[in-house]
Formats: C-alpha cells, sequence, structure tokens
C-alpha cells in the first residue's frame, strides 16, 4: 500500500500477527454528511473488506468529532445544545453509512465518551515539559517536537509563517496548538486539572487510539485534507508521550472530492448531501463511481460522470443478472424458460472459453488490489469477465459449471466491493416473474396459432431489452439491454 509517510508503495506487514488494528478519521456531526465523507468512508470500507478477504482479521476503528468550534457554532445557530446536535447528525451518518453499505467499522468513538483519556494525555505532556497552561488552556509546544511535519514534509519555518494568521497572545509560538480549550460562556465544558474547558481537535484521535490500539498501530487514514496540520499533529502528540517510532506505520489518504472543479462549501452553496444523492442514484451506483476511480486519485464530482458510471454498472449488473438466471435454470429453478444450463456443454468456439476466462479474472482481480488496493483495474477485469459471459450466454459454447464460476467471481469480489447485491434483486426477481407470465401468455397463443399475439408479445419485450428466441426446449430470454 502506499504510505503518505514514506512516499512510497510499501508491503503491508502487520504489528501482530495478522491482526490489523485500522483506524480512520470520522465525522464532525454538525450537519448531513456530504459525498466528500462517502468518497473516503467508501474506500476505507473496501479496503477493510479486501484486507479481511486476505486474511487478516481487521479492527476498524473510527472516531466521531462530537465537540469542537464547528458544532458549537452550528448548536447555537440552531439553539438547541450541542449534545442533541451530534446525536441527531451521528444517526444521520449512521443512516447514509447503512444506506451505502459501509459497514465495515467495528467501534466508533465519540470525543466526549473519552475525556478522561484526553485529559491523561494532555497531562503526560505538561509532565514532560512539551505542553504549556495559558489562561485556562493547554498548548502543544511544537518546537519540542523538532521532527514535526515529517508526514507532509513541511518544515517548520514554514509552519510559522503558515500559522501566523492564528496568532493568539496566550500562544508561546504562533504554530502551537491547543489540546485543552478553557471554558467560555455557553459552550459545553468538563472539569480538568487546568479549570473547565474541552478538548482539541488532533488530541482527541491520539487519545481513542491509544486507548483501544496502543501506543503503536498498523493504519491510519483520512482524507488528504488531514495530513496537515491534524495527522502531522496526531503523530506529534503520540510519538513525544510514548517515545515509539512510528506511531503509525502505514498512512492512507484518500483524494479529495470537488464539485464540477469547486471545492464544496457553504457559501458556494454547492454540498452534496448523500441523501440528497441517493434520492436519484442507487448506492450500488455510487459506490461504482468512487470505485472506478483510484482511492488515492481526486475526483472531480459532475452529473454527467455519475450518469456514465450509472450506465455502465447496469451493463456489468445485467451481465450478473443473466449468469444468475442461467445457474437457477440448470439447477431447474426456472424450468421452462429454458436458457444454456440443463445441456451439457454446447458446442464450444475457439478461445480460451469462460471457465478459464473466470480464473484469469481472479488473479486480475487480486493483482489489482494487492497492488495499493487499485478498484479501477479490479473492476476493468471485471469487465472483461462480463464481456466473455455475454458472448457465452448469447452463443453458447460453455458449461454450467463454467456460467457457476463467473457467476462466484462477481459474487465474491461484489462482497469486497460492495455491488451485485440482492436488495436490488428483489425488483429483479419480480420482473423475472412477469417476463415468465408473458412467455406463458405468448406460448398459449402460439399453441391457439394467434402469432399476432405471440409476436406482439415478443416485440414489446425486445423494446424493454428482452431478447426471446425460440429453441427446441421452448422459449429462451436473456437481458441485452435497452
Ligand atoms: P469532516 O467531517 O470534515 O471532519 O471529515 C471527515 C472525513 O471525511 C475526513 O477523513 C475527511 O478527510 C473526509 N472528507 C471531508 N470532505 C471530503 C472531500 N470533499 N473529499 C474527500 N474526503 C473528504
Amino acid at each position: 500500500m502506499y504510505n503518505t509517510l514514506s512516499g512510497r508503495v510499501e508491503e503491508f506487514r502487520p504489528l501482530v500477527g495478522n491482526r490489523v488494528y485500522m483506524f480512520v478519521c470520522g465525522p464532525t456531526v454538525y450537519d448531513h454528511s456530504h459525498i466528500g465523507h462517502a468518497r473516503t468512508y467508501i474506500s476505507f470500507d473496501v479496503i477493510a473488506k479486501y484486507l479481511a478477504y486476505r486474511g487478516y482479521s481487521v479492527f476498524y476503528l473510527m472516531n466521531v468529532t462530537d465537540i469542537d468550534d464547528k458544532m458549537i457554532q452550528r448548536a447555537n445557530e440552531v439553539g438547541i445544545p450541542v449534545e442533541d446536535l451530534a446525536d441527531m447528525y451521528f444517526k444521520s451518518f449512521l443512516e447514509d453509512m447503512r444506506a451505502l453499505g459501509v459497514d465495515s467499522v467495528n467501534l466508533y468513538a465519540k470525543a466526549t465518551e473519552h475525556v478522561p483519556e484526553i485529559l491523561e494525555q494532555i497531562e503526560a505532556l505538561m509532565e514532560k515539559g512539551i505542553a504549556y497552561e495559558s489562561g485556562g488552556s493547554v498548548y502543544f509546544e511544537v518546537k519540542k517536537f523538532p521532527s514535526f511535519g515529517k508526514l507532509s514534509r513541511q518544515r517548520l519555518d514554514k509552519l510559522e509563517a503558515g500559522a501566523r494568521v492564528d496568532v493568539r497572545e496566550e500562544k508561546r509560538n504562533p504554530e502551537d496548538f491547543a489540546l485543552w480549550k478553557a471554558y467560555k460562556p455557553g459552550e459545553p465544558s468538563w472539569d480538568s486539572p487546568w479549570g473547565p474547558g474541552r478538548p482539541g481537535w488532533h488530541v482527541e484521535d491520539t487519545a481513542i487510539t491509544m486507548r483501544y490500539f496502543g501506543s503503536q498501530y498498523d493504519i491510519h487514514g483520512g482524507g488528504r485534507d488531514l495530513i496537515f496540520p491534524h495527522h502531522d499533529s496526531e503523530i506529534a502528540i503520540a510519538e513525544s508521550i510514548t517515545g515509539k517510532e512510528p506511531f503509525v506505520r502505514y498512512w492512507l489518504h484518500t483524494g479529495f472530492l470537488n464539485v464540477e472543479g469547486e471545492k464544496m462549501s457553504k457559501s458556494l452553496g454547492n454540498v452534496i448531501t448523500i441523501k440528497e444523492l441517493l434520492k436519484r442514484f442507487r448506492p450500488e451506483v455510487v459506490r461504482f463511481f468512487f470505485l472506478h476511480s483510484h482511492y488515492r486519485s481526486p475526483v472531480d464530482f459532475t452529473l454527467t460522470l455519475l450518469e456514465e458510471a450509472e450506465a455502465a454498472y447496469e451493463r456489468l449488473e445485467n451481465t450478473v443478472s443473466n449468469l444468475r438466471r442461467s445457474v437457477k435454470e440448470a439447477s431447474g429453478g426456472v424450468g421452462e424458460t429454458g436458457g444454456t444450463g440443463g445441456g451439457g456443454e454446447m458446442e464450444r468456439e475457439s478461445g480460451p472459453g469462460l471457465g478459464e476466462k473466470a480464473l484469469e479474472t481472479r488473479r486480475r482481480f487480486v493483482e489489482a488490489m494487492d497492488e495499493d488496493f487499485n478498484t479501477r483495474e479490479a473492476l476493468a477485469a471485471l469487465f472483461d469477465l462480463a464481456r466473455e459471459a455475454n458472448r457465452a450466454l448469447a452463443e453458447g459454447g460453455c458449461t454450467p459449471e463454467e456460467v457457476k464460476e463467473a457467476l462466484s467471481v462477481f459474487e465474491d469480489y461484489g462482497g469486497i466491493l460492495g455491488l451485485f447485491g440482492t436488495p436490488a434483486d428483489t425488483s429483479a426477481a419480480a420482473a423475472e416473474a412477469v417476463i415468465r407470465i408473458l412467455l406463458e401468455e405468448r406460448e398459449a397463443a402460439r399453441r391457439k396459432k394467434d402469432w399476432e399475439t405471440a409476436d406482439r408479445i415478443r416485440e414489446r419485450l425486445a423494446e424493454a431489452g428482452i431478447t426471446v428466441e425460440d429453441g427446441k426446449d421452448g422459449p429462451r430470454w436473456r437481458f441485452s439491454g435497452v
């Protein structure tokens, strides 16, 4: 996997046996989640699932930022307590994740439920003389951690210049960051040795990960926007406390998502929430759209691109439906509508055949995913298999076992990517039942020599993208697309 820390693709070796401790920066729950969140969390969902598929035992932990400046500001605007705001939008986030099939997180950890751990870390830094108290707040003194900026590869002098915007009287140096923020009227607060206040942002994540993973762990993920200063600050806090290096072995960052070339922002009015997106597109289409580019690539979101992704995904899905039906028919589930199954091997044309293609696809898929989770290449392998499967189903030339093997490739890898699931199958199953009823009516018409009705049913089905062919075992049908 590509490690931001080294700037290279590295072989992955977990710290302990085949266990993987993976942490990803979770949302700040002050509003409904947007499609940038979907991009990042779908990526890490697939990464977690692929690691599990490769035999690792994955513990996927995610924090939830339920106290910070944005939370307080929004709660004041809406006129509700910060706690209620957090509850409302955390629920909304979980709904969105469930809808998108992001279900690999083992534990969500809220910042406000880890204040004792946060205070413990701040105290440790105070004892070491790396943090200092000023005006009831506590700051991390960046100069005391000379390798600060090793993740973003920014030098301290540059940081100082960049941080001048945040000059506060009480800070010793402009680049120092808050570990604890002194209480201000109207803000939620917790007791601390330095008076009431609330946690700073960076220490929230180090406190949570040290609580569950210990002083060092395997994978830390998040969007690219978080490399600096957030992740550099996490490294500074954790390595200052434990003296152990590296705090995290592999840092993974997703490419940022923009909308039509612009950063999403409330002021531009171009924020697209996951809920809005799912009104128009199915969750699997959204997943497919994101997985079609590498997780590290930036994404430029446009409606046209998503519509193109929808059409491409439906082609793939059609093939999977046809394979499923063929397998069902071969096992005698559907009977009279015929299909490729049941009759053993049909005359094969030259070429490698569907079975071999399925095996080759397995190899290609794993190779692509082993190379820094290249879902784009992995999907390309599935498209090639789909092409071969379409050919084999239309022309014959494959055994029921080969059809089964091709289907199992789509189903196994669909499980990792979150595609080709069964939820859409309820409508697909209903559609198939209706097709069977129509074909029965057509057969009844043919028996009565009512050719006009029989032809009309066949034409209407063709208009709906369903091709009917009459064979000696009765009619066979397949989706050919509209
Ligand atoms: P936030 O709620 O802004 O704290 O972000 C939560 C997670 O979503 C972090 O890992 C961010 O890096 C990621 N994220 C936020 N916006 C985007 C975006 N536009 N594109 C990709 N990832 C994003």
